[in-house]
């Protein structure tokens, strides 16, 4: 048997057939079976540490995982194609089809004087223990969660302030100012929300923003939140939607929020997103935002793209293609 014909036996999961005559291939083949059976190395059952840490600049940067979040049926996410269509979408791009899993890839910057982190993860509000892993994720990374002064959510969607509090009601960053739109403050906290689609958000705004009050800060657009840290509204995904531009020694990395939340929507940006507030808007919004990323060629850190969700944008036909940047293991 020819090794193609063997490979392609392997890769349907079928045992490649001996064989017929003993050769220095077959005998090299034993060996290695020789040693797995030998192997006594116990099984760590361990996972990969969460968190990835790169310098931009003069800051030190660290993305620190929540965990993974299932969103369920890709149709209750993305509007416009067929059910099939979708299938499709994410079978071309390895994915399942019946359930959209996003990653939580929270950024926090240590400018030298502030800890800053962008979102929050699942905390207080968490539907098993896969997520809601933020506060131990950054003490494995090596960060005090008292030690961090600005939490800075891009919106208030339950899995970017459901982190603020922990499970048991207390403060998960106790010495932390909290910077979110006032737009997003009011709409996620109003009555009118509650009994509809959008309540889970709306009952997490009232158990991470409301019990936070005083020590919360309105930003706007434009405005520098932290030196080297400006907002820019960018309204649709959320009333309030914000992103922004963490800029260090001639570095830049723009904090993209959920303008861009899902690989198929790279390619097709303006399929409509259902839990947009204003899905016209957002498609607006997020074409505009990834054009401009396109031609500065700006590094972006997307929260919910496969981890650690650093990459770029670039240019493709009627949409766009991402170019995950390699990950560097020293610093
Ligand atoms: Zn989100």
């Amino acid at each position: 048997m020819n090794s193609a014909s063997r490979w392609s036996r392997l890769v349907a999961g079928g045992r490649p057939s001996a064989p017929k005559e003993t050769n220095r291939e077959a005998d090299r083949d034993r060996q290695f079976a020789v040693a797995a059976t030998q192997a006594k190395a116990p099984v760590l059952n361990a996972p990969a540490p969460a968190f990835y840490r790169f310098k931009l600049g003069t800051i030190e940067a660290t993305v620190v995982s929540d965990g993974p979040l299932s969103i369920g049926d890709p149709k209750n996410t993305f509007r416009g194609p067929t059910a099939e269509e979708l299938s499709k979408m994410m079978s071309d791009q390895f994915l399942p089809t019946n359930n959209v899993v996003l990653d939580q890839n929270v950024l926090v910057i240590n400018t030298g004087d502030k800890l800053a982190l962008f979102e929050t993860g699942m905390s207080s509000v968490k539907r098993n223990d896969d997520m809601g892993r933020l506060v131990a994720n950054l003490k494995q990374s090596g960060i005090e969660p008292a030690d961090v002064d600005a939490v800075i959510p891009t919106h208030a969607h339950i899995d970017h302030i459901g982190g603020i509090m922990a499970a048991d009601g207390s403060r998960n960053f106790p010495n932390a100012q909290i910077y979110i739109s006032q737009a997003d403050l009011e709409f996620w906290t109003d009555d009118k929300r509650l009994g509809t689609p959008a309540e889970g958000s709306a009952l997490a705004a009232r158990k991470n923003l409301i019990p936070n009050r005083d020590r919360i800060v309105f930003y706007k657009d434009g405005q520098e939140v932290l030196p080297g840290v400006q907002a820019m509204h960018t309204p649709g995904h959320t009333v309030g939607h914000t992103s922004f531009v963490v800029n260090s020694g001639g570095k830049s990395l723009f904090v993209v929020g959920d303008l861009m939340h899902h690989v198929i929507l790279v390619e097709r940006p303006r399929m409509e997103v259902g839990f947009d507030t204003d899905p016209k808007q957002g498609i607006e919004t997020r074409v505009k935002v990834m054009d401009m990323l396109a031609a500065q060629r700006m590094p972006a850190l997307v929260y919910h793209l496969p981890w650690p969700g650093i990459g770029h944008f670039a240019k493709q036909g009627d949409g766009f293609r991402y170019v995950a940047e390699p990950m560097r293991l020293v610093l």
